[in-house]
Formats: C-alpha cells, sequence, structure tokens
C-alpha cells in the first residue's frame, strides 16, 4: 500500500516491524474477520481474538524477541493479502480532538525521516481506501502514542497538513 513512500530493498534488510519486544508487541497487527479468513489463518497458526480482531500468537525467542510467525527471510509469506495495519504500517489512522488523523511511528528507522507533505502525497491516493476500511473497522483506529508524530489531520472530512 505505501510503496510510493517505502523502498522495498530497504524494508528486505530491515524488517523491524515484524518483530516484536517486550515494550512493542502490543503493536502486533490485529486481522478483521475478513483478513483472517483470506488468510486461512485458523489452523494455520495459532491465534488469540480480541476485541474483534485477531491475533497471531507469538512465543518470545531465545533472542527476547517475538517474532510474527509469517515472517520469512523473503520476507512476510501473505504477500499482498497482508492486513491492513501492516499494509499501513508504519502509519496508523488515530483519533483527533476534530476527528481522525494520520501518524507515523518512530519505529520505521524509514519514514520517520520523511517530511509530512512528502507522506501525504505519498498515500494520497489511497486515503479514500484507508477511509473506508476504518469506517468498516472502526476498532483500527489506534490512540496516538508517544513515539508517532502527526502527520496530516482531517478537516471537513479532508485531510490536511498539521
Ligand atoms: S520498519 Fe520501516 S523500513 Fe523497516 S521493514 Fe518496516 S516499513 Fe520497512
Ligand atoms: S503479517 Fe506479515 S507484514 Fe504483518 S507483522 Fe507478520 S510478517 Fe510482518
Amino acid at each position: 500500500m505505501l510503496s510510493s513512500i517505502l523502498n522495498k530493498k530497504t524494508c528486505a534488510t530491515c524488517q523491524i516491524c515484524c518483530v516484536y519486544d517486550d515494550t512493542d508487541v502490543w503493536d502486533a497487527p490485529g486481522f478483521t474477520k475478513e483478513e483472517f479468513d483470506r488468510n486461512n489463518i485458523d489452523g494455520r497458526f495459532e491465534w488469540t481474538e480480541r476485541d474483534g480482531l485477531y491475533y497471531l500468537k507469538m512465543e518470545k525467542s531465545e533472542d527476547g524477541l517475538y517474532h510474527c510467525p509469517c515472517l520469512t527471510e523473503h520476507g512476510c509469506i501473505l504477500r499482498e493479502k497482508k492486513p491492513f495495519r501492516c499494509a499501513l504500517w508504519p502509519l496508523y489512522v488515530v483519533r483527533t480532538e476534530d476527528g481522525l488523523g494520520i501518524a507515523v511511528s518512530d519505529v520505521c528507522p524509514a519514514v520517520i525521516q520523511k517530511d509530512n507533505e512528502s507522506i501525504l502525497k505519498g498515500i494520497e491516493t489511497k486515503l479514500p481506501e484507508i477511509m473506508d476500511m476504518v469506517d468498516k473497522y472502526p476498532e483500527q483506529i489506534e490512540e496516538f502514542h508517544d513515539n508517532y508524530r502527526m502527520v496530516a489531520v482531517q478537516k471537513n472530512g479532508t485531510f490536511g497538513g498539521v
């Protein structure tokens, strides 16, 4: 979804966002029922359901980290069927006082370096799809966290700079 602002080669050597530690394992993606079904998660992985979303079970590895079971040395095995949360990463739809906003996480070493204008321009054509998704699944809307930077806020239904 974010190929306009992310370079595949950078991601191939990074993969930070598919591995978690004790402080950010809460951020592992929740699959909607539709995403859960289209990826045949049941029977393929262990999973748990919480607040309407489905989470893959991850055990802490010897390195002290939690590795998403979909991650292989060639990247995510779910490919274009990966869940919305992963497709949108490192961006989040967050609540603001006036409506919704788009925020970027500082965990991604690549996108956090980009300015808000270029991020917003890069996702401009995807915004209707993103908004349709959160309309349908409001549980995909996140709270704003300290390590996020607000990229754009919604005013009168349109996203603009902060
Ligand atoms: S953290 Fe950013 S650069 Fe690293 S793999 Fe994820 S999206 Fe790519
Ligand atoms: S589902 Fe795929 S993209 Fe998402 S965290 Fe797991 S490996 Fe990464």
